[in-house]
């Protein structure tokens, strides 16, 4: 079963609910994985694990400027680049489809953060080492929801199988779209290009907002069209040395004929004298 979570900007009370959620798990997390327990106070938020990223954008000209309100986080692709391109191995998938850095493993090269589309891991100076969203897959896998799921309360997060969550956005984009007169799109959940595929996170966003959500038409990062590039000159040198390697086995085969019949050729003036 593929697991989706959908972020409703129209509903969003910008609460900051769900961002605390999220720190306080990743809290419980450290705790766990660790075996420590940290000195803060229970409801205080653990600083720097939290990984919805909130902003607040203006958008147009007063006095008809518009507040955009949404946040940065993991897209869970279907074509993970951060996955594919890691070197050390150290990002899966899990079997409903989150993408996962498990830290022990990772070595801290950022390579991850480099390739990703959407900007998404943060490269950690304390302990060098990338972290992002986890999809609380540890959660999820135990029949619960992601944390900030759960704290939302205007169900702007939603999240459970495919099927019930795009059905339940489709539900909200026709009612925004009658009340509000404007288009809207669930972001991610068709393929969205060869890079990034499908999401694992989609978004509902009015059409003409989209881009200033960064929910761009084309995601894609300058490196990683460097590093496919890197990769198409590789193997296009890798050609090149097999045509090469190719051309020098003609040629030797080629001498070799000639030496063979050069032989023959002596041999049988030999005999003849
Ligand atoms: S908890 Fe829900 S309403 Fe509050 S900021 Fe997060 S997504 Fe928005
Ligand atoms: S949004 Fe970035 S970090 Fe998340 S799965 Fe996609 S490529 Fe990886
Ligand atoms: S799914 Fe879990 S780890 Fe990801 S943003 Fe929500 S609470 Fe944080």
């Amino acid at each position: 079963m593929r697991y989706l979570n959908m972020y409703d900007s129209i509903s969003c009370l910008n609460c900051l609910a769900c961002m605390s959620a999220c720190s306080m798990e990743n809290r419980m997390r450290l705790e766990r994985d660790a075996g420590v327990s940290l000195e803060r106070g229970v409801n205080e938020y653990n600083p720097g694990s939290f990984y919805l990223r909130p902003w607040r954008r203006e958008v147009g000209k007063y006095p008809d400027s518009r507040l955009l309100v949404a946040f940065e986080h993991c897209r869970h692709c279907e074509n993970a680049q951060c996955l594919i391109n890691c070197p050390a191995g150290a990002i899966e998938r899990r079997p409903m489809g989150q993408v996962v850095i498990n830290e022990s493993a990772c070595i801290g090269c950022r390579t991850c953060r480099d390739v990703c589309p959407f900007d998404i891991p943060i490269y950690d100076n304390q302990t060098g080492k990338a972290r992002k969203c986890i999809g609380c897959y540890d959660r999820v896998e135990s029949g619960m929801q992601p944390a900030c799921v759960t704290a939302c309360p205007s169900k702007a997060l939603i999240s459970g199988p495919e099927d019930m969550v795009l059905a339940e956005g489709e539900d909200r984009i026709a009612t925004y779209a009658k009340r509000l007169g404007r288009d809207y799109v669930i972001y991610g959940k068709d393929k969205i290009n060869r890079v990034v595929g499908r999401l694992g996170w989609v978004s509902i966003a009015a059409r003409e907002d989209a881009e200033h959500y960064d929910l761009f038409a084309n995601p894609a990062k300058v490196t990683m069209i460097a590093r496919d590039g890197l990769k198409m000159g590789g193997a296009v040198g890798a050609a090149c040395v097999v045509a090469g390697a190719a051309l020098h086995g003609l040629y030797l085969f080629a001498k070799r004929k000639d030496q063979v019949k050069a032989a023959e050729h002596d041999t049988k003036e030999n005999a003849d004298e």
